[in-house]
């Protein structure tokens, strides 16, 4: 028997450009005459019981707003099989025959729970701000991201300019470093720090010496927030100890996730959202729908959620080619 109705929810971390792949996810089941509800806050609407019917014309002027419609949740009691047992039973409640779920790898640890434990028949597509998700080049959000930060980045360059200054701009980024990566390439940054790239100080402050020695006046260095937001401080401080450099220290912090998303993961948002809910209704399952250049793959849940993506030290080495 086919399906005849789907659920779609938005989990974890919001990213700009989830309102774009719901609207995706709602018109192309349409197109397929199948019903769409939406789960509201991710995993805490599905233990809850909030449901709503969502159709095409809902969908109407939501392409190009930050945030999700459907608002997003952590749920804590979700990684409990009681609480999954009692998601399902809601699933069944409202005759839901397959689901769409946007977010990251978490959400989709979640995901195959549910298949796993109940055959809930589930196919993801990231949504995330920090391009952490295994088995694809590109997540929704991640585009808009970099360009938030970069506009401010640009903004910070003019006063420390002005100032003959070094700057810390501290992205986001808690295990991973593709924000910062990306920033500090196009934001003509000296160095890069990512969790995966920890530059010891004493190299830090090297390179700033030696920068002041060719003439340099002003420097950004960008730095992922780690485990441990606020971090540019200790940076700075220390820094400022060694070298008697005074560095300045801006944390963007959560701006880097609203606004208005780009066009380029309106697009992305449209493909993953449009190729995720047709490959459901056609009968696949337990996958998530990812990039690899211009195609779209998809790829086992199984694989996303037990691997890492590996971070990108390629643009942290052309970032400091190009800061001669
Ligand atoms: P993201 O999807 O952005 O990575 P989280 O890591 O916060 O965000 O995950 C979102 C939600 O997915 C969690 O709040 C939790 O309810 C669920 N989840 C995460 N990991 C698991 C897991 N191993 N088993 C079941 N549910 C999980």
């Amino acid at each position: 028997m086919g399906m005849k109705k789907i659920g779609v929810y938005t989990s974890g971390g919001d990213a700009p450009g989830m309102n774009a792949a719901i609207r995706a996810v709602v018109r192309a089941a349409q197109s397929k005459n199948i019903e769409v509800i939406g789960v509201l806050q991710g995993y805490v609407g599905m233990i809850e019981n909030k449901f709503t019917k969502l159709t095409a014309r809902d969908m109407a002027n939501i392409i190009q707003r930050g945030g999700t419609i459907l608002k997003t949740g952590r749920s804590q009691e979700f990684l409990r099989p009681e609480f999954r047992a009692k998601a399902v039973a809601n699933l069944k409640l409202n005759e839901i025959d397959g689901l769409v779920c946007i977010g990251g790898d978490g959400s989709f640890r979640g995901a195959q729970a549910l298949w796993e434990e109940h055959q809930v028949p589930i196919v993801g597509i990231s949504g995330t701000i920090d391009n952490d998700v295994y088995g694809t080049d590109d997540t929704i959000g991640f585009d808009t991201a970099v360009n938030t930060s970069l506009a401010a980045i640009d903004k910070i360059r003019d006063t420390a300019d002005s100032h003959d200054r070094i700057f810390i701009v501290e992205v986001m980024g808690r295990d991973s470093g593709y924000i910062a990566c990306q920033v500090g390439v196009a934001g003509g940054a000296e160095e890069i720090l990512t969790p995966d790239n920890l530059i010891p100080i004493d190299k830090i402050v090297e390179k700033l010496k030696e920068s002041r020695a060719k003439g340099k006046t002003s420097s950004i260095i960008i730095t992922a927030e780690g485990q441990k937001p606020g971090r540019a401080y200790d940076l700075a401080e220390a820094i400022r100890k060694r070298s008697g450099l005074d560095a300045k220290v801006s944390i963007l912090g959560h701006m880097q996730r609203g606004g208005t998303p780009s066009a380029h993961d309106r697009i992305l948002a449209s493909r993953l959202g449009a190729h995720a809910t047709l490959a459901l209704i056609e009968g696949k399952k337990n996958i998530m729908i990812g990039t690899q250049g211009q195609s779209l793959i998809e790829v086992s849940l199984d694989l996303v959620t037990k691997n890492k993506k590996p971070g990108d030290t390629s643009l942290i080495q052309l970032a400091r080619l190009l800061s001669v």
